[in-house]
């Protein structure tokens, strides 16, 4: 006898999502996470919570706010965020590489998936911290990046725990899946490490959903390359590669940027992992109104190349292959009130002086004489004719520089001048399995592995070299939700 319909392994928004979904279905659920009650949900739950999502106006966005007020509506711009932007945002950051099919999904479901949430009970709001200007007395939305959960990320993962534990679902914390069950007709359990005892346990479907191998050193070295065991993890310990591997060992196809990751600017003196109490505030995202310099005292990278958005995830990489593996990020008086919250928070690496040169003295392990060299260079090439405006692309750029910044090009003339120094935070993997678009995991001769399906960070071949701000949770719950209703199905059958 099936002592389960569905296992879901991790304990994530994905998981949380499939194991919702399978509930719905009227199948008996377990879910199983690796990680003690106290260090649960995974990623999910170091996130701010702002979910990427289409809509064509405000009453998309009523329907997964219904408590924005008319005030609230009166005084924003919320624009649009239309279907085919997010689809042209997909293709072009990833180089035109992501999955038609499988991003397609992501896309067409984002509004859909979010409603269906909140319909279950998750809250969400308007990411007014975040994402949104003051210009004069209206707020408006820029980057496709509206919507948040209530409570962030901590908030997200404990109202799904809540609901599911609500619609009967079985929550284990640290229970480790070790391999799966499987024979040549398919899946038929996993075997579980929970409390120091190995146990198989049967199910007629498996989700996996136990995110990327990002936090395994020797994977991260072994497949994205040297350097990258110098890397700090931004988030969970617990994702190792476990999914992946198990699958593998039974057949699986890997797929995607097994070389690539997410990775961004992370503070340099940070722990090796995320710490929760801190969260997502080590990240350092205000780059593109100031410069970077690297330990030789040069510039590296066109800070302003695009929105936050569509350069943060990738810049992380540029940062790891500095000498030295770090960078600071320099800013002046004029553009101080801008820089977010994370640039207040206790534990970051910052210098402040009155004049560049007393700055560029006193940066630690720099070129300092360079540095300043390069910031005078970057002053005197800023096109100071053209008006500064972080609303839109605006053009101020800077002319003749070997490394150029195409936007928001401020010069450094205000003191104080502050200092920030970063290091590379990796966020997750992208390589994993091969789904197809029901979520089930395709074998390396790209039929079905009756049985088994999965979702979120550890499925291959969405995000490669760069991501859109916000796709991780919005594809987490738009895989989830996919293979929770297929595994139900399957196992109904
Ligand atoms: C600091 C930070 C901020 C971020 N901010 C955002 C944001 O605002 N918006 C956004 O869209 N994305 C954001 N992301 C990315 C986002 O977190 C991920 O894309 C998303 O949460 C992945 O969801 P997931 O369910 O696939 O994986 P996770 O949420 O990581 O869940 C994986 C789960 O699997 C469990 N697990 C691992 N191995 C096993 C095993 N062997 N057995 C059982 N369980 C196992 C883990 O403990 C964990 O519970 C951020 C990430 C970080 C680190």
């Amino acid at each position: 006898m099936q002592a389960w319909d569905v296992i879901v392994v991790g304990g994530g928004n994905a998981a949380l999502c499939a194991a919702l979904a399978a509930a719905e279905a009227g199948r008996r659920v377990l879910v199983l996470e690796r990680a003690p009650e106290e260090e649960s949900g995974g990623n999910s739950r170091f996130t701010a919570g702002l979910f990427r999502v289409a809509y064509d106006g405000v009453e998309d966005l009523r329907a997964l706010i219904p408590d924005l007020t008319p005030e609230e509506i009166a005084r924003t711009d919320f624009g649009t965020y239309t279907a085919d932007q997010f689809l042209d945002d997909m293709a072009r950051v990833t180089e035109f590489r992501c999955d038609p099919d499988l991003t397609e999904i992501l896309v067409r479901n984002s509004h859909p998936t979010v409603r269906w949430m909140r319909e279950k009970g998750v809250r969400f709001t308007a990411a007014w911290g975040r994402q949104a200007f003051r210009i004069g007395e209206r707020f408006k939305f820029w980057g496709g990046l509206t919507v948040e959960a209530v409570g962030g990320g901590p908030g997200l993962v404990e109202s799904l725990a809540r609901i599911a534990a609500k619609q009967g679902i079985e929550h284990w914390y640290g229970a480790r899946a070790v391999s799966l069950i499987a024979d040549d007709e398919g899946v038929h359990g996993v075997v579980v490490k929970r409390a120091g005892r190995t146990q198989e346990l049967r199910g007629r479907t498996v989700v996996l959903a136990a995110g990327g191998f990002q936090a395994n050193t020797e994977w991260r070295t072994r497949y994205m390359g040297p350097g990258w065991e110098l890397a700090k993890v931004r988030g969970t310990r617990f994702n190792t590669g476990d999914g992946i591997r198990m699958a593998l060992d039974i057949g699986a196809s890997p797929a995607g940027n097994w070389s690539g990751c997410h990775a961004v600017a992370w503070e340099r003196n940070a722990p090796e992992f995320g710490d929760l109490a801190v969260g997502d505030q080590f990240q350092k995202h205000s780059y593109p109104w100031g410069v970077y310099i690297n330990a030789e005292g040069r510039r590296f990278v066109d800070e302003g190349a695009d929105f936050r958005n569509y350069t943060y995830a990738k810049y992380g990489r540029v940062i790891l292959s500095q000498p030295r593996q770090f960078a600071w990020q320099i800013f002046d008086a004029k553009v101080k009130q801008q820089l977010r919250d994370e640039y207040r928070i206790r534990q970051v690496t910052r210098v402040t002086a009155n004049s560049l040169e007393e700055l560029c003295a006193k940066l630690e392990d720099t070129d300092g004489a360079r540095a300043l060299e390069e910031l005078r260079a970057y002053n005197a090439a800023v096109r100071q004719d053209i008006p500064f405006n972080p609303n839109v692309k605006d053009g101020r750029c800077t002319v003749g520089l070997a490394i150029p910044k195409s936007n928001w090009a401020n010069t450094l003339d205000t003191p104080p001048f502050e200092a920030y120094a970063v290091t590379c935070g990796i966020t997750f993997s992208f390589g994993g399995l091969r789904i197809a678009t029901d979520a089930n995991v395709l074998n390396t001769d790209g039929e079905r592995i009756r049985g088994l399906y999965a979702a979120g960070e550890l499925v291959g071949g969405i995000f490669w070299f760069n991501y859109p701000g916000g796709s991780g949770l919005t594809n987490g719950a738009v895989f989830g939700r996919i293979a929770g209703a297929s595994a139900a199905r399957a196992a109904a059958g």
